[in-house]
């Protein structure tokens, strides 16, 4: 076993082909001018920034949007080779990329290979057309359908399917069809989230305001309903949850998220990304035209850095349990020993022991869990984790 630091690596390509209705990650249209540009500047920015860790080795990357597979396949391997060449990626690092339907083709597909990838995760949300365009996807099933058999043909043997719950007009059958239909194909994960309405999108116009809409959000019982029909669904299909929103086949967790909910280091690579390295949480750049700017300047990549904060104890021991306790395998009092040099239970043992007689969470020494209705009120839960 390697004895250097583990690092996962985030890259984000900021374009999409037009914004959906619920959207509010950092994504927009752009010309495949704009597309270029944003792509040398990268992996400039990836040059750079593999100087500041070579003490690391690279466990994980993916590539996540926006929607990384509109860009040309040269475009995405220049990037993933540049990675490869720049920063120590292990042999057997997981590498995936995110896709969405309608902007595939083969010889796509054959760069992704060549760059290394080995895990693709779909962008599906919905097996409804018309609750797609609800949403304001572009593509309809049958466009996912043909995506999901291009990227088996090619080999790939690692698929993630993104679904999304608590849609408008979304009910419990409609969500059981789509389980259905998912759970046919056999993808090796499946991540199951509900719609959030966030400020700023067009959704929150039309939803944030509590006013009544057509189509009408599902009420709070019939959206509780389709959590719970996914965990039995799943199960009965041989999947196992491992966190709150995904499943996968025995073995086949997202090795990066895992990282992530289990304080790994991670560096974010272009527009916006997050990183959390050697103990300092930090963004990058947000606005396109500045973060090309900044690429050509003396000091660059350190010139894109934004939100620069410390972490001290007491955010990393909020991190840990925030993260860990996504997990269904919870958190380790163990490991937090090993961690702060603290007993867990001197910091956080009222919390648990109130959480416990609430039915929230559960204690099997030295491990703590969030219990199924834990997982319901999650949010609850978490916000008495926070230290004064
Ligand atoms: S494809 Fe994803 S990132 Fe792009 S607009 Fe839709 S939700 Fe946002």
């Amino acid at each position: 076993m390697s004895d250097k630091k583990k690092l996962e690596l985030y890259i984000h390509i900021p374009f999409c082909e037009r914004k959906c209705a619920y959207c509010d990650f950092l994504s927009m249209p752009a010309t495949l001018g704009v597309q270029r540009q944003y792509v040398e500047k990268l992996i400039d920015e990836i040059i750079g920034e593999s100087a500041g860790v070579r003490d690391y080795e690279v466990t994980s990357i993916f590539m996540g949007g926006g929607t990384p597979s509109i860009l040309p396949g040269e475009y995405v391997l220049g990037v993933l080779q540049a990675a490869g060449d720049y920063f120590n990626v292990r042999k057997d690092a997981e590498i995936t990329i995110e896709i969405n339907p309608g902007t595939l083709d083969e010889h796509k597909l054959k760069c992704y290979r060549e760059g290394g990838v080995n895990r693709i995760s779909l962008g599906l949300q919905s097996a409804d057309d018309w609750e797609l365009r609800v949403l304001g996807r572009i593509h309809t099933y049958d466009d996912f359908l043909k995506s999901y058999q291009q990227v088996r043909l090619a080999g790939f043997a690692n698929v993630n399917v993104d679904l999304m719950s608590a849609l408008p007009g979304q009910t419990l059958n409609s969500w059981e069809k789509t389980l259905k239909k998912v759970l046919m194909l056999r993808p090796e994960h499946i991540s199951a989230y509900s719609l959030i309405i966030e400020e700023g999108t067009p959704f929150y116009e039309r939803y944030g305001k509590g006013e009544k809409t057509f189509p009408p959000l599902p009420d709070e019982d019939t959206e509780r309903e389709m959590y719970h029909v996914t965990r039995t669904m799943m199960e009965d299909s041989g999947y196992h949850r491992y966190e709150i929103s995904n499943y996968s086949r025995p073995g086949l967790e997202c090795r990066h998220n895992l990282g992530y909910w289990t304080g790994v280091d991670y560096l974010g690579l272009g527009l916006g990304a997050s990183s959390c390295v050697s103990g300092f949480r930090f963004k990058k750049e947000s606005n396109l035209r500045t973060y090309i700017e900044k690429a050509g300047q003396e000091d660059f990549p350190a010139n894109l850095y934004r939100e620069i904060h410390k972490l001290d104890q007491k955010d990393r021991m909020e991190e840990f349990m925030f993260l860990g306790l996504r997990l269904t395998e919870g958190v380790s009092g163990a490991e937090f020993l090993d961690r702060f040099g603290q007993n867990m239970w001197n910091v956080y043992g009222s919390v648990i022991e109130d959480m416990e007689k609430k039915e929230l969470l559960r204690v099997e020494h030295p491990r703590v869990f969030l219990t199924e209705r834990g997982m319901d009120l999650s949010n609850y839960v978490m916000s008495h984790f926070l230290l004064d």
